[in-house]
C-alpha cells in the first residue's frame, strides 16, 4: 500500500470543528468519515490502511488515499465521485439530490468470486478488500458493534437463561476490532466472559479502552476467577492469551463447560485473519510470508479442531452459536476438499455424526425477528468531534421513544461504559415501525411538523437535523448503519442463513437496496462483496446521509430512512415471514404480490 501519506502522518484522524476544507458539508463529511476510519484510535492497523476485520481497508493504497482526499476537496455540490475498490476512478456532473460518492469494493463476477482470484488481483493492485464499514468509511471503532453484540447476547439470555446472563459464563475467541466488543457486551448483560486471543497486544488494547477487565496466560486462573464471579453474580471479563482452538480443547480436558460458546476470530480469512495453532503471532506472520500455502492449510486444520471443540462443548451442554465469522463454512469447505469421511480431530466423531453446521449462526438464532421489522444497527457520528453533540442526541432518542425500555437502558449503559474512539458516535437499533405522534420536523428549519407515517429511523434523523438547524448540535451529523442490516445483505452463512423460502444466496436484494439508496438520495452509497464471511460469500451495502440542518437534508433523510429499513421488511415479507408481513401492513409498505 506504500508509505503513509504526509496528511495522515502529520495529523491522523478526522478534522473536527466547524470549519470545512471541502466545498460543502456532504463532501466534508465523506472526508472526515474516511479519515476517521484511519484514526489510530479507530483502525486496527492504520499505517497499512487496515481498519478492521482481517484486511478490511479504507483505501487501496496511500496514493489512492491522497487522490480520494484531493477529489473530495474539489468535489462540487452537484458532482458524484466514483470509488472502485478504494481508488477514485471518475467524477461526473450529476445533481444536488444525487449521492456525492458511490463506492464499489471487492466485487467479482460469480465464477471468479474466490479468495484465490481476489489475492491475484490484489497483488496486481486492481482490487481491495473493503470488509463492511472499512471501505465504506462508516466504521466507528469497536463501539459500533457493541450494541449489536449486546442485543444478540441479551436475546440469548432471554431465550436460554430466563432473561439475563447474570451468573452465566460466555467463552469466545478474538479480541480484534469487532470481537473486542464481546467482553463488554457480556458484562453489560450481567455475565462473565472468557475470551481467547492469540495477540497479547489486542488484549491490552481492550483493557486500555475498558472493554475487557483482565488478562492472563493461565487458563486455570481464568476459569477460577470466572467461576467465582459467576457464583456471586458479578459481571467479569478476562482475556486469555492463547490460540482459541487450544483454549477450547484445554477446557474440554478440564471438563469445564461454559453456558455459551461462540467465536469472533477472523476465521473468514484463513490466510490473513485466523492464526494457526503452534505459533506466536510473530512466527505465524513469518510463516505467512514464507509459505502462504502451508499457513492456510495449518490455519484450516486449526479451525477444524476449533469447530470440533465447539461442537463437543455443545454436546456437553453449552449453547453454541457462530458469531458471523464463517468458521463453519470454512471448515465445511475444508472437509469437502479434504475428504469429509475423516473423523473429527478432537472428538473422533464421524462425518455422519457431526457437521460444522450443527450449531446455528446468530442471525437465525437471535436477529431475524428484528430484521423482519426493518430493525438494524442505525448509527450516527458527530462531525464536530464534540462528545456533547452525541450526548444531545442520546437525550433526543430517549425523548423520542419514551416507551422503549431496552433502548433507554442501552443509551444509559453506553454513556457510562463505552469510550468514544475517534469521532464521537452512537448506535442503536431502530426500524421501520411508524408512529402517529407528531414530534420532529420535515422542513429541517427547526419547526415541529407532522410526522405521521414516518419510520423510527426517519423520525430520529429528522430530530437530529432539527437540532443541527437550531444550533443545539454544533456541526452536522452523519447518519449511517452497518452493512449487516435488515434489507442490505445477502450472506448465506450469516445474515440470510436458513431463510424461510430458501432464498439465502439470492443477491438481487442488496443490489436493489443500493439502487434504492441512490434513488432516495443518500450522500454516500456503497456495494461490497465478501464482508464478514469472506470473498464470494456475501454481497452488502451501506449508506450515509449528512444532516446539516437544511431542508435538503430533511428531504433526503426522510426518503432514505423510509426506504432503507422498508427494504428489510419487504425482503423478509417476500421470504414469507409473518412478522414482516405484519410490519409491512402496519407501516403501509407496499408488498405487491402479498395477496396473489
Ligand atoms: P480482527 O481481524 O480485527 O480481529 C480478529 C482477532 O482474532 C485478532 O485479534 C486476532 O489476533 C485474533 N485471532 C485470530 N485467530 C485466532 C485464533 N486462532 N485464536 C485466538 N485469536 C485469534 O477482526 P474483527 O473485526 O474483530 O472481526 C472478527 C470476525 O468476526 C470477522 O470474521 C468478522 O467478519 C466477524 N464479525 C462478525 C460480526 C457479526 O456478524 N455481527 C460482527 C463483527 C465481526
Amino acid at each position: 500500500v506504500g508509505e503513509p501519506s504526509d496528511r495522515w502522518r502529520a495529523d491522523p484522524g478526522a478534522t473536527t470543528g466547524t470549519d470545512v476544507e471541502c466545498e460543502g458539508w456532504r463532501q466534508e463529511a465523506a472526508l472526515r468519515m474516511l479519515d476517521n476510519n484511519l484514526d489510530p484510535e479507530v483502525a486496527e492497523r492504520p499505517a497499512d490502511l487496515v481498519v478492521y476485520g482481517g484486511t478490511g481497508r479504507a483505501a487501496r493504497s496511500w496514493d489512492a488515499y491522497d487522490a480520494i482526499v484531493a477529489e473530495l476537496r474539489e468535489l462540487g455540490d452537484t458532482e458524484t465521485l466514483l470509488v472502485q475498490s478504494g481508488k477514485p476512478v471518475g467524477r461526473f456532473e450529476t445533481h444536488e439530490r444525487a449521492p456525492r460518492v458511490l463506492i464499489a469494493n471487492s466485487n467479482l463476477v460469480g465464477r471468479w468470486d474466490t479468495w484465490e482470484q481476489f489475492h491475484e488481483l490484489e497483488a496486481k493492485g486492481l482490487i481491495m478488500y473493503g470488509q463492511m464499514t472499512a471501505g465504506s468509511w462508516a466504521y466507528i471503532g469497536t463501539q459500533g458493534i457493541i450494541q449489536g453484540t449486546y442485543e444478540t447476547l441479551a436475546e440469548a439470555g432471554r431465550q436460554h437463561f430466563d432473561g439475563s446472563l447474570e451468573g452465566r459464563i460466555v467463552v469466545t475467541g478474538g479480541l480484534g476490532g469487532m470481537g473486542g466488543a464481546q467482553p463488554l457486551a457480556v458484562t453489560m448483560n450481567g455475565g462473565v466472559c472468557i475470551a481467547a486471543e492469540v495477540d497479547e497486544g489486542r488484549i491490552d488494547r481492550r483493557i486500555e479502552t475498558d472493554y475487557c477487565e483482565a488478562k492472563t496466560d493461565d487458563l486455570d486462573e481464568a476459569i477460577e476467577r470466572a467461576e467465582g464471579a459467576a457464583e456471586s453474580g458479578e459481571p467479569y471479563s478476562v482475556g486469555v492469551h492463547g490460540n482459541a482452538a487450544d483454549v477450547l480443547e484445554a477446557m474440554l480436558e478440564r471438563d469445564f463447560v461454559p453456558d455459551i460458546v461462540t467465536d469472533q476470530t477472523s476465521a473468514h480469512d484463513a490466510l490473513e485473519g485466523y492464526y494457526p495453532s503452534g505459533y506466536t503471532v510473530a512466527e505465524a506472520d513469518e510463516l505467512r510470508e514464507a509459505d502462504p500455502d502451508r499457513y492456510e492449510r495449518e490455519s484450516l486444520e486449526t479451525m477444524e479442531r476449533h469447530v470440533d471443540a465447539v461442537l463437543e462443548l455443545q454436546e456437553r451442554g453449552a449453547v453454541a452459536v457462530e458469531y458471523g465469522n464463517n468458521i463453519r463454512g470454512q471448515v465445511a469447505d475444508f472437509r469437502a476438499d479434504g475428504g469429509s469421511e475423516d473423523p473429527w480431530p478432537v472428538s473422533g466423531a464421524t462425518a455422519r455424526e457431526r457437521v460444522p453446521f450443527d450449531f446455528p449462526g446468530f442471525v437465525p438464532a437471535y436477529v431475524r425477528p428484528l430484521f423482519c421489522e426493518g430493525k438494524g444497527p442505525f448509527r450516527w457520528v458527530a462531525l464536530s468531534g464534540d462528545p456533547a453533540d452525541i450526548h444531545r442526541t442520546d437525550e433526543a432518542v430517549k425523548e423520542l421513544f419514551p416507551g422503549k425500555d431496552a433502548l433507554h437502558r442501552w443509551i444509559d449503559l453506553a454513556q457510562e461504559r463505552v469510550s468514544f474512539q475517534g469521532l464521537p458516535a452512537r448506535v442503536c437499533w431502530l426500524g421501520a415501525a411508524t408512529s402517529e405522534t407528531p414530534q420532529a420536523s420535515r422542513s429541517g428549519a427547526g419547526e415541529t411538523g407532522d410526522e405521521e407515517g414516518l419510520t423510527e429511523r426517519a423520525r430520529f434523523a429528522l430530530r437530529i437535523n432539527d437540532l443541527v438547524a437550531d444550533g443545539e448540535i454544533r456541526a452536522p451529523v452523519v447518519v449511517t448503519r452497518d452493512h449487516l442490516d435488515a434489507g442490505s445483505v445477502a450472506s448465506p452463512n450469516r445474515e440470510t442463513e436458513a431463510m424461510r423460502d430458501g432464498s439465502d444466496a439470492v443477491a438481487d436484494w442488496p443490489i436493489l437496496n443500493a439502487l434504492l439508496n441512490c434513488a432516495a438520495g443518500a450522500d454516500v452509497v456503497s456495494v461490497h462483496d465478501g464482508g464478514g464471511v469472506g470473498i464470494g460469500n456475501s454481497l452488502h451495502t451501506n449508506n450515509h446521509v449528512v444532516l446539516d440542518g437544511s431542508g435538503l437534508a430533511a428531504e433526503k433523510a426522510e426518503r432514505v430512512f423510509t426506504t432503507d429499513p422498508g427494504m428489510g421488511v419487504v425482503r423478509h415479507a417476500d421470504a414469507g415471514y409473518e412478522r414482516a408481513l405484519e410490519q409491512a401492513r402496519a407501516s403501509d409498505i407496499a408488498v405487491p404480490m402479498e395477496d396473489r
